[in-house]
């Protein structure tokens, strides 16, 4: 079975900002399951807590002329070893990304440390067949093992797999960073290292991995087209032999309405009397009036400008309110938004309530709370708050991109195509008229709640990429 080392700036439990996390918990231990060896490498930052987990110390770590020596912690989650790369000095600060919104200057030193050590662990830790790159972060490893260790015999036949969870974090610093990290001058070129006159760390993955994946079917091909791709559209084109579109799953061991903890009340598609109380603890938690009747939609989300279509959120539900709907919303990120959204809510604060920060439980709440979920995006390489919704009994309204339009169909929820308040007001519109007819309402959530978008299945075609990224090796 292939021995695969993952490598990445988060993974959940330890560290989540987003999707990315959720896939670096769920994916490896689905890999494990299927017989795979898997073993993680991440930053240790500070917010990860790790008690007496050193299993090595001194690992050199070189990032251009910038020396290392890090300290490498273990914990073994679900027949995972994830690895924790120790280097106080580039990681153990307040932020993972940024610090007071800006972001952290030495992040190309940062990440490019990271791949360094992950070729290290590899030499004297845990020895894989296949890397397995995620996102810009890790974007560089496929290049240094080619080009700085491409002699290497420990690493003869070791392919890599490069996974593009968001076109829109690319990596990208001024040419500087180029002499920051020692890179090669003669890599230097459009395609490979440059773009656009700078160092694009995410570009290197995408020329470098011998396998490109990206996290549905239909944002493999918009990435292709100007609209989704970022200014990468040509390269990722003619790469399009190497690269798969593969879907996310959920964790249902985490996002499931019959189990979940963190509820009023358990429900499921057979009994789902206790959703309403989930509903009213949600309008009792966030401070909204206790009636049952009226539609509520949730909205959980990073609040990015120009990804998630918050903006349209705040001028469709502008307009809504009078049509009785009310809204729960809860999300950080670009200040201007996060402001809008308090706006919003002190102007109608019997049905608009707004949590800004970052709260897994509440996350949960909403979703089993909502009668209906928006996700407006711009465009959504795979998205999984719209996979939770449907098993929460939230039917989605969604804009038909990327991952929502491979995970939500007009049986579960409600899709619409142009970009615009208009647009979602006037989806929403045919949700709420939907809802009014409670029977055929709850069929939609049941079909919804039956959907299985579990990892198994995209472990397995994960697992089977592997396998023939194996068995066509170029003999040593
Ligand atoms: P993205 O990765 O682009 O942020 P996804 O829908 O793929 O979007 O994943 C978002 C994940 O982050 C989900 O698990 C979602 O519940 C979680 N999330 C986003 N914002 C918050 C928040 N403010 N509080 C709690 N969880 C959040």
């Amino acid at each position: 079975m292939p021995r695969i080392l993952m490598v990445a700036s988060e993974a959940a439990p330890f560290v989540k900002t987003g999707g990315l996390g959720d896939v670096l918990g769920a994916l490896p231990p689905a890999l494990a399951k299927l017989g795979n060896d898997v073993a993680v490498v991440l930053p240790r930052y500070r917010g990860v807590a790790l008690p007496r987990a050193r299993i090595w110390d001194g690992l050199l770590v070189n990032a251009g002329p910038n020396e290392f020596f890090a300290g490498v912690d273990e914990v073994v989650r679900q027949g995972v070893r994830y690895l924790f790369i120790d280097i106080p000095a580039l990681y153990d600060r307040a932020g993972i990304y940024y610090d007071s919104k800006a972001d952290y200057p030495d992040n190309h030193v940062r990440f490019a440390a990271l791949s360094q050590a992950a070729l290290g662990v590899a030499r004297y830790i845990f020895r894989p067949d296949i890397f397995h790159a995620h996102d810009w972060h890790a974007a560089l490893l496929p290049m240094y093992l080619r080009e700085t260790f491409g002699g290497d015999p420990t690493f003869f036949g070791v392919r890599t797999v490069f996974t593009i969870h968001n076109l829109g974090y690319q990596g990208n610093f001024p040419p500087s960073a180029l002499a920051d990290l020692a890179l090669d001058r003669a890599l230097f070129r459009p395609g490979l290292l440059e773009f656009h006159g700078g160092l694009s760390f995410l570009q290197a993955g995408i020329a470098w991995a011998d396998a490109l994946t990206t996290v549905s079917p239909s944002y493999a091909r918009e990435i292709q087209t100007p609209e989704f791709g970022f200014g990468m559209e040509g390269l990722l084109k003619s790469s399009a032999p190497k690269l798969t579109g593969i879907l996310n799953g959920a964790d249902y061991s985490e996002w499931n309405p019959e189990t979940d903890w963190r509820l009023a009340a358990r429900y499921s598609a057979a009994d789902l009397s206790n959703k309403r109380e989930c509903k009213m603890a949600l309008l009792r938690e966030m401070g909204l009036r206790l009636d049952p009747d009226p539609p509520l939609a949730g909205v959980i989300s990073r609040m990015a400008y120009g990804q998630k279509g918050m903006e349209l959120v705040t001028k469709a539900m502008a307009r809504l309110v009078r049509h009785g709907l009310r809204l729960v919303a809860l999300g950080s990120g670009d200040v201007a938004l996060e402001t809008e959204f308090r706006g919003l809510a002190s102007a109608y604060p019997d049905q608009i309530a707004v949590r800004i920060g970052y709260d897994e439980t509440l996350a949960h709440r909403v979703e089993a709370g909502a009668d209906m979920f928006l996700m407006p995006s711009r465009y959504e390489p795979c998205g999984l708050n719209q996979i939770y919704s449907l098993r929460y009994g939230a039917v989605p309204v969604v804009r038909a991109v990327g991952g929502l339009v491979d995970t939500v169909d007009p049986d579960t929820g409600f899709l619409f195509h142009d970009y615009s308040a208009d647009a979602l007001a006037s989806a929403i519109g045919a949700a709420i008229e939907a809802y009014q007819d409670r029977g055929a309402w709850m069929n939609r959530m049941r079909l919804g709640m039956s959907k299985d978008f579990s990892w198994d299945a995209s472990a397995l075609q994960y697992h089977r990429l592997y396998q023939n990224l194996l068995e066509r090796r170029p003999s040593p």
